[in-house]
């Protein structure tokens, strides 16, 4: 499960706090993760920069969760974030490392936690190259916005948790239904 690690890193940023709110959170964070050698010294813009990638990822993984065509996106994510990652990505370059079997995307960063980034990015490749990059989601209610990997046959899971968000975005559907519909009164009185 390579995309594992997008799922959490995107997670990073959770309701009630953020596991990568500071520079030695995120080197620990990423150390435990196999991606940044022990006692890496992170900066403020470092960690900065590694927020904002995580907000583009969130974006990217919206798509993967987008409403159907007919319907605007009500999501209220800031549709920068794609732009910005796009901005972010062109310091983050990957080659085709051949002297691997099989070859594989590697890093061409020198400072490590560059290279770490860079990595994530790696990982966001080979999932598209392997058919699993649309099943990584980001929950469809806008005020969640968590990441999962949807394991249904039919690829089709909307929300993080049906108990949650799933029920959640009913009630309000079934709310606004019965806010606009007309008055049982109204409408049977007629007949
Ligand atoms: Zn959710």
């Amino acid at each position: 499960m390579p995309l594992r690690v997008i799922e959490e890193f995107v997670n990073t940023r959770r309701r009630d706090g953020d596991d990568i709110a500071t520079p030695p959170q995120l080197a620990t964070w990423l150390h435990a993760h196999g991606l940044l050698p022990a006692g890496t010294e992170i900066t403020a813009g470092q960690r900065e920069r590694a927020a904002r990638i995580r907000e583009g990822l969130r974006a990217l993984i919206a798509d993967n969760n987008a409403e159907p065509v007919a319907s605007p996106r009500p999501d209220g994510l800031d549709p920068a974030a794609r732009d910005d990652l796009a901005d972010l990505t062109r310091d983050l370059p990957l080659m085709l490392d051949v002297t691997v079997s099989p070859p594989r995307l590697t890093p061409l960063a020198r400072m490590p936690v560059e290279a770490a980034l860079a990595r994530l990015l790696a990982v966001v490749a080979e999932a598209v190259a392997d058919g699993t990059w649309t099943r990584l989601k980001a929950c469809r209610e806008p005020s969640c916005r968590w990441a999962y990997y949807d394991h249904s046959r039919n690829r089709r899971r909307t929300w993080c948790s049906m108990d949650l968000c799933g029920n959640r975005a009913k009630a309000r559907a079934s709310h606004q239904r019965k806010s606009t519909a007309p008055s049982a009164a109204g409408r049977f009185g007629s007949r």
